[in-house]
């Protein structure tokens, strides 16, 4: 992830050293190269924009360091507006003050909700919690079964229409499994619900209905990385259409370029809280500002 970003701005740094002084034009030049750096890297202009000119601004004001050469000092004012960029702070999951706390994911078909579902599950179990999993996807026929293969792996009990209750009617399975977790002492519930391939009214209806029904503590937009600015425009679909409280990123393992990590947060005013990386269950961590920062710039 983030290579060529990373190779850039290696670059555009390399050429500043050895400058006892930046003159404005290598400011301008050096700016002008992170720009084009990160829209290369299908980073969105609304991010773009004013994180040039948050960077331009600490560049050119008297930000003197007797400690740092001025290569140095533009590199530690990328970072940190890297990490202002990426959210900041890890944005941790709210826990409901009566449990169960109930966590919502949202969106598009194939971004990889069932199996961030189970991921999710799986973290929390090994934080000591008690989920349960919700098939609130009734739309794909094979979705109810694949999201009871992810709980048997994750070791965590799936929350499923009976035949004959609550088929088809995703609203009536999501507000019933509350009720079944209150009883069943489960702390956490994890609603999955239906994706399209496209975004398109009905579906934002029936994750609004949904919502309304479980009056989530967290709703989770969760997004397929490697769909780059598009992961943006989705996320405004869904901002309009169902609202949501954070980010996940998915498939960040086949995501060279990097663009929505570095879009989303600023296009959508909503944190990013955690990262998926890889098919397997263990590839899932809480979203770190300040690493991935780091890694853009190593
Ligand atoms: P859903 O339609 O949103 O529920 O998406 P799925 O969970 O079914 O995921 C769609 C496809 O993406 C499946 O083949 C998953 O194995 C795959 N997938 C999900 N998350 C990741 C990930 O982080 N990395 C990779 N490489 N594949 C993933």
């Amino acid at each position: 992830m983030f290579d060529t970003l990373s190779d850039r701005l290696a670059t555009t740094f390399k050429n500043l050293r050895g400058k006892g002084r930046l003159s404005p034009q290598d400011i301008d030049d050096t700016l002008r190269a992170i720009r084009q750096a990160l829209l290369e890297a299908d980073v969105s202009l609304q991010a773009v924009r004013p994180f040039i000119a948050a960077v331009r601004e600490r560049a050119e004001g008297a930000e003197v360091s007797k400690a740092l050469n001025p290569a140095q000092q533009i590199i530690k004012i990328v970072n940190e507006e890297l990490v202002a960029i990426l959210g900041g702070e890890t944005r941790r999951l709210r826990f409901a003050k009566n449990p169960p706390t109930v966590i919502m994911l949202a969106g598009l078909q194939g971004a990889g909700k069932t199996t961030l579902a189970g991921k999710l599950a799986r973290w929390l179990k090994s934080e000591g919690h008690t989920p349960i999993l919700v098939a609130a996807d009734l739309q794909r026929p094979n979705a109810v079964t694949q999201l009871q293969v992810v709980g048997e792996r994750a070791g965590v009990p799936v929350f499923a229409p009976e035949p004959g209750n609550g088929v088809g009617n995703p609203v009536k399975v999501a507000k019933d499994s509350i009720d079944f977790a209150k009883t069943k002492l489960h702390d956490v519930v994890i609603v999955d619900t239906a994706g399209r391939l496209g975004i398109d009214a009905e579906l934002m209806k029936q994750a609004a209905d949904i919502r309304d029904a479980v009056s989530p503590d967290e709703v989770l937009f969760v997004v397929d990385a490697m769909i780059g600015q598009d992961a943006v425009i989705t996320a405004q679909a869904f901002m309009d259409g169902v609202g949501f409280d954070g980010v996940v990123l998915t498939k960040l393992d086949g995501d060279a370029r990097g663009g929505a990590a570095l879009s989303v947060r600023q296009v959508t005013g909503k944190p990013v809280m955690f990262a998926s990386s890889g098919e397997k269950l263990e590839d899932f961590d809480v979203f770190h500002p300040e690493r991935m920062a780091g890694r853009i710039l190593d």
